[in-house]
């Protein structure tokens, strides 16, 4: 039987959950898993032949003892160091990814729009926004034309109520220096200039961390339900468990209520993302890993191509939509709708569609304003002096990519000893 007292209770066991456990100085811990199997949002689904993620799920590491540490445990599974292709789809042309830096590859008169704007653009000293942001950075014809769309469809709200740093190292910023150098000197890099991707899919990584966790201390379709902070008891679907330091990378409005504590609830907000993963027939276009879409009319921000990763010789897509955390989806018209925009960009030229899969990721990106930085500040403070650790993107209520995931659970069991 699994104990009712532990030293560590891990709740989720996603990569950060299972990146606590394994990294934990100890066997005294039990990991709760609400779901079937492990991975979170980091799982891989096979259908006819097809390898998806719950979206492209890519790899970039920063730090190479991570990766070194997942690879040793990943046997002989092929991973591939890939140099990113990457486009934006805007007037019926490819453009190079960033569009900021590329605005060179716009027709004329475009062009001088752009870079005009952006020459006059103010800077964003007083930008108390994202919008006012990117605005103050970039000018309004590089704005109007992606920025603002693109960034409209992916976190279906206004950007104005998003902190100016909302997207922190992830967001590609160029200066007018950059963008002329860019010009006869390409430097598109960035923070996924190059990526790495297992044959057999993200859940690869998924399973080499879940190899260090000790697999009885795993259990599977128990989620947490109530925490009492004062006894530090967890109540599951199950069993009631008594700890001395809780984990959770449970998203941080659902651990609230899950220890009962007094929040302002409205300060959390975040977008879902409906992915479609799709496998045709035959191949599509080579030498690109994915393309951002800004238009409007097109029902998707985002295309990526599974196939051109391992060289497959049939198109393989993720498809990501952005919604509002409320709005209902049906999904099956969005896929017919998403098929006929697909055919609209010239991706689908007569191909079949042989298998798919769908899947609504909810919360994906979080709404990062001052106020919910500082509940969230404030919340996990009160949290962590009763042991609890709210961690990971979900549980931090940010945005980060899966190694950062993994570098704060190794750093918060090592604070923990
Ligand atoms: C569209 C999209 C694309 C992305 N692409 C990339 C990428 O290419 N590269 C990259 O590095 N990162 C990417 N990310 C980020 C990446 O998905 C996350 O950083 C990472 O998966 C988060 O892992 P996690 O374990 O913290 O959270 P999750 O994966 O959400 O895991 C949390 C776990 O907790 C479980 N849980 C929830 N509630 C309970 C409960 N009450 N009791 C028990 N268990 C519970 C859930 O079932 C889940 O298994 C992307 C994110 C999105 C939304």
């Amino acid at each position: 039987m699994p104990p009712n007292s532990v030293r560590t209770l891990v709740v989720g066991a996603g990569i950060t959950g299972l990146a606590t456990a394994a990294s934990l100085p100890d066997d005294d811990y039990l990991v709760l898993e609400a779901d079937r199997e492990v991975g979170g949002y980091c799982k891989t689904v096979r259908r006819e032949g097809f390898v998806w993620d719950y979206s492209g799920h890519f790899f970039h590491f920063k730090h190479p003892e991570v990766e070194a540490w997942l690879r040793e445990r990943m046997g002989k599974q092929r991973v591939r160091t890939l140099t990113r292709h990457s486009f934006v789809a805007y007037g019926g042309q490819w453009l190079d990814f960033p569009f900021q830096k590329n605005i060179h590859q716009l027709p004329q008169p475009e062009f001088i729009d752009c870079l005009h704007d952006l020459y006059f653009a103010g800077g964003d000293a007083k930008a108390s926004n994202f919008k006012e942001m990117l605005l103050g950075r970039f000018g309004r014809a590089i704005c109007e034309k992606f920025l603002f769309p693109y960034n409209e469809k992916l976190y279906a709200c206004d950007l104005a109520t998003l902190d100016r740093d909302a997207m922190g190292r992830f967001f590609p910023y160029a200066d007018v220096a950059d963008v002329i150098r860019n010009m006869k000197a390409p430097d598109n890099g960035g923070y996924n200039a190059t990526f790495t991707y297992p044959e057999g899919g993200a859940a690869e990584y998924v399973k080499a961390l879940a190899s260090a966790v000790r697999p009885e201390a795993l259990s599977l379709g128990e989620p947490l339900v109530s925490v009492d902070l004062a006894r530090k008891r967890a109540r599951t679907s199950r069993r009631e468990v008594s700890f001395e330091r809780l984990v959770s990378s449970v998203p941080f409005p659902q651990l609230l209520k899950i220890a009962g504590l007094s929040h302002d609830a409205s300060v959390f907000s975040w977008n879902k993302v409906l992915v479609f993963n799709l496998g045709f027939d035959r191949k599509g276009p080579r030498d690109v890993h994915w393309v951002y879409y800004p238009d409007r009319d097109r029902s998707f921000y985002r295309v990526g191509f599974y196939d051109n990763m391992f060289d497959a010789d049939r198109m393989s897509l993720y498809v990501e939509l952005g919604f509002p955390r409320g709005a209902p989806i049906d999904v099956d018209a969005m896929r017919e709708r998403v098929l006929q925009d697909l055919e609209a960009e010239g991706l689908v030229k007569g191909h079949r569609l042989v298998a798919h899969h769908s899947v609504v990721m909810d919360p994906a990106y979080v709404h990062l304003t001052r106020a919910s930085m500082a509940e969230h500040r404030r919340l996990a403070a009160v949290l962590r002096q009763h042991g609890v650790h709210s961690i990971g993107r979900y549980g931090g209520w940010t945005y980060c990519s899966i190694e950062d995931d993994i570098i704060e659970a190794r750093a918060l069991t090592l604070s923990l000893g």
